[in-house]
């Protein structure tokens, strides 16, 4: 059945948006953060605009890269904790994908009750959740406009896809990805990436989800390279949010594919970070998968549509293409030798694990124990 798309977030974007935020959360305000970003000045800045309004404001400062349950537990404890007896009003996450996480749990849990393991799956939660404004500082994860909250199991170190509510407002700022390092901003351009390839070919992609992969693609295509190489320039950086936010977009209605099934096992048992697993992973699936012919079909389209291929090209040169235009951003990116540290020996828990990945099922092609081991060998060779 091909729905149309749902797109629960309201969005705000352009250079200065960040000046709504305390016209959107306009009660008491439950602030979610991490350090690096107080470090940045975003969070006094943030701050100055509640106070400027009069809307009082509390923070939990202490998000973790790949949160875990026991994160979104030290969030909920600082938020019950805030303002006495009163609640608050409003959740605004400030940060980078783990910072939205926090919150979005954080907002199910004070709902629901529980624990994040409890609500793994589509909209677990039953109860009404308090609003969320997620300001991204990274592009990114599109964590600010989805539905499903990434959060690691604290006995097993696996992550959990949590469905609640996405958050109600985004704001895109590009002045606050300005201060994203280097190696944060390649792994989150091409975390994006992955998910524009993966989002235009799943088996639950639709008409309307493969628009926003397509143009999530175009927007990488053209901004990605100068956004790592003039970190100064707006426009790229811009480009470079909406990118983000339409790849989750995509994601909410289409879910991902192989290369996210194999990045989580190499995340939890490497410590590789993610955007760069997704981003090495992605020539390797679109090759494996391109087997498929439907697969390739929807491939050549997405190439064609960026750009990458010409119109005329057949569908075998346009993947290839693609596979080569997609290796490229990964050495732009600086990642060639990603997997340089996986031993051959690690192949059958990692395939095994991969396996095990929610997203594997909605892989184009059919991937097993079997097809993940072939594809673990070629990527660590
Ligand atoms: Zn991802």
């Amino acid at each position: 059945m091909d729905l149309p798309i749902s797109v629960r977030t309201n969005l705000i974007s352009g250079q200065g948006s960040l000046a709504e935020a305390a016209d959107v959360a306009d009660g008491r305000v439950f602030l979610v953060t991490d350090p690096g970003i107080v470090a940045a000045g975003h969070v006094a800045r943030l701050e100055a605009l509640f106070r400027a309004k009069g809307t009082p404001c509390q923070r939990f400062d202490a998000v973790t890269e790949n949160p875990d349950e026991a994160d979104v537990q030290a969030c909920v404890a600082a938020f019950e904790a805030a303002f006495g007896d009163e609640k608050p009003e409003w959740i605004v996450a400030l940060g980078g994908g783990s910072s939205i996480d926090v919150a979005k749990g954080c907002s199910m849990l004070v709902a629901s009750g529980g624990r994040m393991r409890d609500y793994i799956g589509h909209k677990t939660t039953r109860k009404p959740q308090l609003p969320v404004l997620a300001i991204p500082t990274t592009a990114g994860t599109g964590s600010e406009v989805q539905s499903f909250a990434l959060i690691t199991n604290s006995d097993t170190g696996r992550k959990m896809a949590c469905g609640g509510e996405a958050p109600a407002v985004a704001i895109l700022d590009p002045d606050l990805t300005r201060s994203q390092p280097p190696f944060v901003a390649a792994c989150a351009g091409l975390d994006t990436l992955a998910h524009a390839v993966e989002t235009a070919v799943t088996k639950a992609r639709t008409e309307a989800s493969v628009q926003y992969a397509r143009e999530a693609c175009r927007l990488v295509e053209r901004n990605f390279e100068t956004s790592l190489r003039r970190p100064e320039d707006v426009a790229a950086r811009s480009a470079m949010l909406r990118a983000s936010a339409a790849a989750g977009i995509a994601i909410e209605n289409s879910m991902l594919g192989a290369a996210h099934s194999m990045a989580n096992p190499l995340t939890r048992q490497f410590g590789v970070v993610h955007g760069q697993a997704v981003g090495q992973l992605l020539p390797f699936v679109v090759r494996f998968n391109a087997e498929d012919s439907a697969a390739a079909a929807a491939y050549a389209e997405l190439a064609y549509d960026a750009g990458v291929a010409e119109h005329t090209d057949p569908i075998p040169v346009a993947v290839n293409k693609l596979i080569v235009r997609l290796s490229e951003l990964v050495a732009i990116a600086g990642f060639e030798r990603t997997f340089a540290n996986v031993p051959a020996s690690a192949i059958e828990a990692l395939a095994t694990e991969a396996a095990e990945q929610w997203t594997a099922q909605f892989n184009p092609r059919h991937v097993d124990v079997h097809a993940f081991r072939a594809l673990f060998a070629q990527v660590t060779a």
